[in-house]
């Protein structure tokens, strides 16, 4: 790409076009000069010629009438008379002595008369006395009442005064005509010698031409300099646009290797680091003693804070060179906002913070969203949020704002009651890795890169982020966007994955096939298959994972991506070539690789894999993508079925089966939460009632309204909510009856879930 390089010596002399102009210009303006002077001289010429042909005109007048008078007789019998004669006549004489004195002092050079035949009857020259004329076109011309004039150079000229050399002379043809009638006597020829007349007026045509030539070429050189500077104007904008499209095609490749080598590098981490973490889980549920359980725990948290470090700055650099996507999907704003809520207020509780949310959007309102990162900028601003407060509140606010066609603008706003920030460390506040200076960062921990990404996220989304913090009274962060509204249905397999139980299904051939040839990986993924209660074969390279397939009745194929000989997108590409020739059934392929791009993802997909998974994942995750790829079934193959009713369970089957099998994971958290927090709350109830605290015991029965709905515990709720209406009129009475209904219908709410969690959420039931 030698055209890019830049060149400086392109400016140092004119460019060619410059040169083209200024060439051009010159001849054009050396042809238009030529003219002008052409023209100068002619229009000179003939005003000297006009000038002296006025003269002759009055001299021949003044001829008329002194001279041919008195030798009118001589001149008509001129013609008669022989040549030698009339020359020597002297007659003759005297006209050329009265003619000479009329004309001395008048610049008259010769006067000849001829008679209206074209004889020349008198000549001051008298040599020329009887030449013919008869023929003379301007004899002719003057014969027709005309004059007729010539201006010419004489080398000689035999004048009146004598021979002349180098002389200007005009000669003029004129009628000679009788005053009285009108007659035309005969023709005068008047020389006039305009020698000096001409001189001087050549020489103004040289002061003329000069000052114009001058003023030309300054208008020239001038005109030549203006095209020069924009020349050099244009050159010098080629030379940056030039230099900008090898910048931005430097930039561009330089972002590609950086993406390249990001993916290598997180790939590389994620390796080892999926190791680490998947040995700890396993160390982690063998038999350990108190010490060792918490080495054990430090192993895993570091590990996951190094997961989460190493995500921050893969997403950060994604968003630097742009190639951060958004995966749009219908969906519901308020689930995704739930499944954040529900996800962090476990850190808010163990805090004793106040963590509460307030969404108004529309419940039935479907968005174009991406559900992954917008928990992911909800995920880290709550977290900010919870992690800068020590005590006080954390509140969410999801409100809509606008609507503009078939948009929807949405406001998010978190506010804390912590730490703050100062005022003169805000403006670094979205800065990569800035954290407020002092206490915070170390006290905090944190790298810097939360809010950055966030940004880079919400301006991807086309929205707006801002925040109003004061130090030492709290923060409130807030985004707003705006998302396109559909008609199509949520999404609803967008959930996190979280709070897994084992699974007790276990079927005696394995339904697993793992190709895995990194010995550590294929130990954590085999542990972790088992205990969700899977039997896995598996190979250890691509060709392998084809055999075995085809030998062997599997429902799905954990499939890594880089393994020796044949890799995992070749053999997917290969299993499913086989499966349109046999036109079987095709296997469910999931990726899992610890390339984290979404490139990956779609090269996964386009080589026919249906889904991805990235390492390192977790208990939950892969139990997440097992319950999206390998349906539960019993032994004898049958999908499990609910028919019991709300009378025995206490739950509405109407709200339990869409969260049981639409959001296995939320239900399960759903659970564990509500089992754990019921007790307490039925405690505090107790005692509410037993001081007659109508206000708490409003407050607390509001609660437990609400959550026992969420679960489907229609009767439970419907309970709370009497007793709130109660204590809302301000009276107690049978307050006590409708407590002990509540806590005996909360008993068969909580053993029914104690059942659907399989036992793993251990309620906590004091004696209320
Ligand atoms: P990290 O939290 O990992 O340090 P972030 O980019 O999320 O990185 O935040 C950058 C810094 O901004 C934090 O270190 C903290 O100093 C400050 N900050 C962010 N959110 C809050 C908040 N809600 N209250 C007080 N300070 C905050």
């Amino acid at each position: 790409m030698d055209i890019l390089k830049p060149d400086t010596e392109i400016f140092a002399r004119p460019s060619r076009l410059t040169q083209r102009f200024a060439i051009l210009g010159a001849i054009i303006l050396c042809v238009a000069g030529y003219l002008m002077m052409l023209v100068d001289k002619r229009t000179s010429d003939a005003d000297i010629s006009k000038w002296a042909e006025a003269n002759n005109a009055s001299l021949t007048q003044a001829i008329a009438n002194s001279v041919w008078p008195h030798f009118s007789g001589h001149l008509e019998s001129a013609r008669s008379k022989p040549v030698a004669e009339l020359r020597q006549a002297p007659t003759t004489q005297r006209l050329f002595k009265e003619i000479r004195t009329l004309v001395a002092s008048l610049g008259v050079l010769k006067v000849k008369l001829y008679e209206t035949g074209g004889m020349t009857v008198f000549s001051t020259q008298s040599s020329q006395i009887g030449a013919n004329y008869s023929k003379n076109p301007r004899f002719l011309k003057s014969l027709n009442g005309g004059f007729a004039s010539q201006l010419e150079f004489r080398e000689k000229f035999g004048a009146i005064t004598g021979p002349l050399t180098k002389r200007w002379v005009l000669s003029s043809y004129i009628p000679v005509v009788r005053g009285r009638d009108g007659k035309l006597l005969g023709v005068a020829e008047i020389y006039r010698d305009v020698t000096v007349q001409r001189q001087d007026a050549q020489q103004n045509r040289i002061i003329r031409a000069s000052i114009i030539g001058i003023a030309l070429a300054v208008v020239f050189v001038f005109l030549v300099l203006i095209v020069w500077r924009s020349d050099l104007r244009l050159m010098a904008y080629h030379h940056r646009e030039l230099n900008l499209v090898k910048n931005a095609a430097d930039a561009e490749a330089k972002s590609l290797a950086k993406s390249q080598f990001l993916a290598n590098m997180s790939h590389e981490m994620r390796t080892p680091l999926n190791g680490v973490l998947g040995v700890a889980n396993i160390l982690a549920k063998s038999r350990l003693d108190d010490r060792q359980t918490n080495l054990v725990k430090t192993i895993g948290k570091s590990g996951h804070a190094l997961l989460a470090l190493v995500d921050d700055v893969l997403d950060f650099s994604k968003g630097e060179s742009d190639s951060l996507n958004l995966n749009l999907a219908p969906t519901s704003i308020v689930d995704c906002v739930n499944d954040v809520v529900d996800l962090l207020s476990y850190g808010a509780k163990e805090k004793d913070i106040n963590f509460t949310s307030e969404i108004t959007t529309d419940e039935q309102e479907v968005l174009l969203a991406d559900p992954k990162r917008l928990r992911q900028i909800l995920t880290n601003l709550i977290g900010n949020a919870i992690k800068f407060t020590e005590i006080g509140d954390v509140k969410l606010f999801v409100e809509p704002k606008e609507k503009s066609g078939a948009k929807r603008r949405v406001r998010f706003a978190i506010s804390d009651t912590g730490i703050g920030i100062p005022r003169d460390q805000q403006p670094q506040i979205f800065d990569s890795f800035f954290q407020v200076e002092g206490q915070a960062a170390r006290r905090f921990g944190g790298t810097g890169l939360g809010l950055a990404v966030t940004r880079q996220l919400v301006e991807l989304m086309g929205g707006e982020i801002g925040f109003d913090s004061v130090e030492g009274k709290g923060s409130t962060f807030w985004v707003e966007v705006e998302f396109d509204i559909t008609n199509e249905q949520a999404d609803t397999a967008t959930g996190p994955q979280i709070l897994e139980m084992p699974t007790a299904s276990q079927s005696s051939t394995p339904r697993i096939l793992l190709a895995e040839d990194n010995e550590i990986n294929r130990l954590v993924a085999i542990e972790a298959l088992q205990d969700l209660g899977h039997k896995v074969k598996f190979v250890e390279n691509g060709q392998d994972a084809v055999d075995a397939w085809e030998q062997g009745d599997y429902s799905l194929i954990l499939m890594d991506i880089q393994m020796p000989g044949m890799d995992g997108l070749e053999a997917t590409r290969i299993i499913r070539e086989k499966e349109r020739l046999k036109d079987g059934q095709p296997i469910h392929i999931v990726a899992v690789t610890a390339n984290a791009f979404e490139s990956d993802r779609e090269n996964c997909l386009a080589a026919g894999m249906d889904d991805y998974l990235s390492k390192p994942f977790d208990d939950e995750q892969l139990s997440a993508l097992i319950d999206r790829w390998l349906p539960q079934t019993t032994l004898d193959g049958e999908t499990i079925v609910d028919v019991e009713t709300i009378e025995e369970t206490g739950l509405n089957p109407e709200v339990v089966q869409p969260l049981r099998v639409g959001k296995p994971h939320l239900w399960k958290r759903l659970i564990a939460i509500y089992l754990n927090n019921t007790p307490d709350s039925l405690q505090t109830l107790k005692q509410a009632l037993d001081e007659s605290d109508t206000t708490a015991v409003q407050l607390t029965a509001h609660t437990l309204k609400s959550s026992s709905a969420n679960l489907g515990a229609t009767n439970l709720s419907d309970m709370c909510r009497q007793l709130e209406a109660m204590a809302t009129s301000g009276t107690l009475e049978g307050g006590h009856t409708l407590f002990e209904g509540i806590f005996s219908e909360f008993k068969i709410v909580s053993a029914t879930l104690e059942r659907e969690s399989e036992g793993a959420a251990t309620a906590k039931m004091s004696a209320a």
